[in-house]
């Protein structure tokens, strides 16, 4: 579905009309010299003011699996179950906003390998690729306390979100650009980037690409380099956290980082729509 403007494609009963009959009726029609038609094309076509929702292709993937689940947070939950809520909140919004072809890699937690993931995406020859996870700190930041009756380990010091790109990637720039757009619209909705993984101390120390963004290159990530498409993984939020995992338990909460996502998705299919129409 285009937003503006005829989508040919998607008429289903009748064949599409070629590009120089469109050119020419519009010529006719309109009386447009040929140079202004060539302009207006990409309005005529809608490719310059909206995507094409219905054949932009999404892979999004559920961090982790079942038997290895990632990160545990302050309540004992694994990472994983909070990748697998988050990243189906994000295709059944996607879906809802017309983009059909998005699918959900390692639905079912069981895809260890991590080119496998990639795999998947590059065979269903995604546009876009993102990988979704939630956060920890270093071991050195960690405190106990007891919840129902469990002692268990947590850190409020930070919360926010992280975005990675990897300069290994075939498409880093446009991933950059991608997560460029994502952390925006997490800020326009009240998100905070945490900036925890630029410390200097060991298992931290990741290069910021732009502080202001939490955005950070990671370039030996496999999911991002064995991608061929623009591909950004996205840690959500701090699970450590106490606050931070009880919002991310909230609908409501975890509805402003859908938004982002499927804002920022837009804007990007938008942009590479309107590149291509040039
Ligand atoms: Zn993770």
């Amino acid at each position: 579905m285009l937003g503006f403007g005829v989508d040919w494609r998607a008429e289903g009963t009748h064949p599409a009309p070629s590009r120089r009959h469109v050119l020419r009726s519009c010529r006719k029609r309109l009386r447009f010299p040929l140079a202004t038609t060539l302009a207006i094309w990409p309005q005529v076509s809608g490719r310059h003011t909206d995507c094409d929702r219905a054949h932009f292709r999404i892979a999004v993937d559920v961090g982790h699996t079942v038997a290895t689940p990632g990160a545990t947070s302050a309540r004992g939950v694994p990472e994983y179950r909070f990748n697998a809520t988050l990243a189906r909140d994000i295709v059944r919004a996607l879906t809802a906003a017309g983009y059909r072809r998005t699918i959900l890699v390692n639905d079912n937690g069981r895809i260890g390998s991590l080119a496998e993931r990639a795999g998947v995406a590059n065979r269903f020859h995604a546009a876009i690729y993102l990988a979704i996870h939630h956060d920890a700190v270093q071991p050195r930041y960690l405190e106990t306390w007891t919840f129902e009756g469990r002692p268990l380990p947590f850190s409020d010091r930070f919360h926010g979100f992280s975005l990675f790109v990897s300069r290994r990637n075939r498409r880093a720039g446009a991933s950059e650009r991608f997560g460029r757009l994502l952390a925006r619209e997490l800020l326009r909705r009240g998100n905070s980037p945490s900036l925890h993984h630029a410390e200097p101390i060991p298992g931290e120390g990741r290069p910021l690409l732009d502080r202001a963004l939490g955005l950070y290159q990671f370039d030996d990530l496999v999911v991002l380099h064995e991608a061929s498409m623009p591909a950004l993984l996205l840690e959500a939020g701090v699970i450590v956290n106490r606050d931070e995992e009880a919002a991310l338990f909230d609908p409501s909460y975890r509805g402003r980082v859908v938004g982002a996502v499927v804002a920022a998705i837009g804007e990007f299919c938008s942009e590479a729509d309107s590149r291509r129409s040039r």
